[in-house]
């Protein structure tokens, strides 16, 4: 496996980290400058007066065990914008060095990347079907730092090519990251390349607890990668990125005991998805129901206007995509409870 490191800014692979105040449980804390008592209407078991542990042990194995890495592979942040931040910052040096992006797709890698002064080239998805243009993504990522692929893709639905992508990481193995973004690998029907952190020094992947675990007001997302890039990015994540609360309520909510809630769920909302795509196909003013393999599905209409007003006279918001390039007349609808899409459903079918 092909060291990276060297692809890291090198002021970032010098700096010498916050020295944040020493985690030590065995011993009572007048090292933090916290208050020794709890706000009254605290009832977290840490205490709220007192600061996070960093990286917190016993969060980091429930991640590694839930995705099927070990400790040392993985960097918790909030949320998966967390981890694309950092990559970022860490790879990238302002005003020479570029990532790559395949639109359409997730914003926020544009919006990272600008924000720390990096440029972005775009490889577009190909045809309908919006697949990956391998080769010119290949002969972009030799000229960046970071090319970020999300599969399956936002706001397509899209799984990414599996060979495509493991062409891409050979061909750029030692050259340039490649993020590989799986926030809704949950409910697709393929295993997430997490298996392939071992063959790749520059396999970075995204997981998050924001769509399939229900979980997205408690901020929590993944970064997978090997040793070197997650020791990379543990010196330059702020100290106490996790806030206890996020800490409890994660390792209570991704419990063994939840589990066979979590899979209920994704069954019922992938039923609900074949459901909702064999009623649009059947509306004459639907030009296109996408293939999904997430919990939302992207859909052309005639009059993309005229379908996002009937949702909203029915109480319900979707998502416009209609203005975006290659996306014209789409709305990308997430998958609601049974109730909300039959809503939907009836207000679209009396257009
Ligand atoms: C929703 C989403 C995420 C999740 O972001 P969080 O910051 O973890 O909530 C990441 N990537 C994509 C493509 C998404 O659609």
């Amino acid at each position: 496996m092909t060291s990276v490191l060297h692809l890291a800014r090198a002021d970032i692979r010098e700096l010498q980290p916050y020295q944040h105040a020493s985690w030590d449980p065995a011993l009572e804390r007048m090292h933090a400058n916290e208050m020794p008592w709890r706000a009254k209407p605290d009832a977290s078991a840490a205490g709220l007066n007192r600061y996070p542990e960093p990286q917190p042990r016993e969060l980091v194995a429930r991640m590694a065990r839930l995705y099927g890495v070990t400790p040392e592979q993985v960097l918790v942040g909030r949320g998966s914008d967390e981890g694309i931040d950092l990559l970022v910052r860490a790879f990238c040096r302002a005003g020479s060095d570029s990532v790559v992006i395949t639109p359409p797709t997730f914003g926020f890698y544009k919006v990272a990347a600008r924000v720390q002064g990096a440029s972005v080239l775009e490889v577009p998805l190909c045809g309908a079907d919006f697949e990956l243009a391998t080769q010119a993504v290949i002969a972009a990522g030799r000229q960046a730092k970071i090319v970020f692929l999300c599969s399956p893709n936002n706001p397509t639905g899209n799984l990414l090519d599996d060979s495509a992508m493991l062409r891409i990481l050979t061909e750029l193995d030692g050259q340039a990251i490649v993020c590989v973004d799986e926030a809704y690998i949950e409910f697709a029907d393929r295993d997430s390349l997490t298996t392939r952190l071992k063959d790749f020094g520059n396999l970075v992947i995204l997981r998050t607890l924001s769509k399939a675990y229900a979980l997205a007001g408690a901020r929590l997302g993944t970064l997978l990668a090997n040793p070197e890039i997650v020791g990379l990015l543990r010196r330059i994540i702020p100290p106490y990125a996790i806030p206890t609360s996020t800490i409890e309520e994660v390792l209570a909510c991704t419990d063994e005991s939840q589990r066979q809630t979590v899979t209920e769920r994704i069954s019922t909302l992938l039923a609900e998805r074949e459901v909702m795509r064999q009623r649009l196909t059947r509306l004459p003013h639907v030009l296109r129901v996408h293939c999904s393999d997430a919990n939302f599905l992207l859909v052309r209409f005639a009059d993309a206007t005229q379908a996002l007003r009937a949702g909203q006279m029915a109480g319900l918001i979707v998502r416009d995509f209609s203005k975006a390039p290659a996306l014209d007349g789409c709305l990308r609808i997430s998958i609601g409870t049974p109730d909300q899409n039959q809503r939907l459903m009836t207000a679209l079918e009396r257009l």
